[in-house]
């Protein structure tokens, strides 16, 4: 049976909050920075720590539930009653964006989300996935020096025990050697931070050349990377194709030929991959939980977050039963769901 907690984060995630003038006064008064408005829309919002969960929730005045100051505590509240008591993450004072480098904002090339920094090899991509924001910010490598000076910045500044190299996705073979050189870098100056590697199947110049899979892992794990993220998204093959029309191009069987691969190279408990829960129905999704799990994956739900065409309303009885279902599913395959750190799971189920 889920946590009392749980369910509210699940109405959290359906609802937003409102914040009261009281708490606005107290966190102002805390921190130049509590709010996260950044580009991703899935890391926008309040985050905060209340009984074990986490959450990144969204800020909307009409909701029912509200952030409430009371004797200089923060509580979550419904119909002026107290659930629970939360912690506020403050985001590093760089995130306010106001550190420039080599004319870019700083957080167009890192980014601290309570306890993991994201190293962004580009800004933008090159896909146009129907439930993602990130084609609005074009199309941009980001250069290694800025990106190192970025990371020093990030990692002085926040309290964090994770960092990954995010790469989104790539135009041509071109584009694909330029990623690699980032990830090779990093991976070995920061060999001992174990960084992982967020990342769509690929190999040294193609995605969907599945030969190249491995040898292109062992490469990446023989300079310093220690995890993979290769996020499915869905697993019925026709929402896939409508949703993600680049991703859907590299083929399903090859997301789980790569998946396969990685676990086989890393391990257990070192690859994740996201599904998002709300764009295809709760079967579908428990179907993809049971492909990840089987393959030793630890499968990683995302509640939708309505944005473009995939404007469909969350919804927290579809998440908690599929947080419920896939916990069952996972169990049979002595799998853990992701992401296995608590703090990470701020903007998951
Ligand atoms: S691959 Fe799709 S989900 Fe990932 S960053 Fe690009 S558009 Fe967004």
């Amino acid at each position: 049976m889920l946590a009392e907690s749980f369910v509210l984060k699940a109405n959290l995630f359906e609802n937003g909050i409102s914040i009261s003038e009281g708490a606005k006064k107290f966190l102002n008064s805390k921190s130049d920075i509590w709010f996260m408005d950044n580009s991703y829309i899935t890391c926008t919002g309040v985050s905060m720590h209340f009984d074990d969960q986490y959450i990144t929730v969204s800020v909307r005045p009409e909701s029912k539930y509200k952030l409430v100051e009371n004797n200089e505590k923060i509580f979550i509240s419904e119909n002026e009653k107290n659930l629970f008591e939360a912690t506020l993450i403050f985001p590093p004072n760089y995130m306010k964006g106001d550190i420039f480098i080599g004319g870019k904002k700083i957080t167009k090339y890192v980014n601290t989300y309570t306890d993991r920094i994201r190293i962004q090899a580009m800004h933008g991509c090159a896909n146009s996935c129907k439930f993602c924001n990130a084609k609005e910010s074009g199309y941009n490598f980001n250069d290694i020096e800025g990106l190192d000076e970025a990371f020093q910045i990030a990692l002085a500044q926040s309290n964090a025990s994770h960092s990954f190299i995010s790469t989104n996705n790539v135009k041509d073979e071109d584009g694909l050697k330029k990623l690699t050189e980032i990830i090779e870098y990093f991976g070995k100056k920061y060999c001992d931070m174990g960084l992982d590697l967020m990342t769509s199947p690929r190999g040294f110049t193609s995605y969907t050349d599945s030969s190249q899979y491995a040898p292109y892992l062992n490469h990446i794990k023989d300079n310093g990377i220690q995890g993979i993220a290769v996020d499915i998204e869905l697993n019925n093959s026709d929402k896939f194709k409508y949703y993600c029309p680049e991703k859907f191009l590299i083929g399903q069987e090859n997301y789980f030929r790569f998946i396969e691969q990685a676990v086989e190279i890393f391990g257990v408990n070192h690859v994740r991959s996201v599904l998002i829960v709300g764009l295809e129905s709760l079967e579908e999704t428990l179907k993809g939980v049971e492909k990840l799990a089987q393959r030793g994956c630890n499968p990683v739900l995302s509640p939708l977050f309505p944005y473009g065409e995939a404007n469909i309303p969350p919804n927290a009885e579809l998440f908690i039963l599929a947080k419920t279902k896939s916990e069952k599913i996972c169990e049979k395959y002595g799998i853990k769901m992701g992401p296995l750190c608590g703090p990470c799971v701020h903007n998951t189920l």
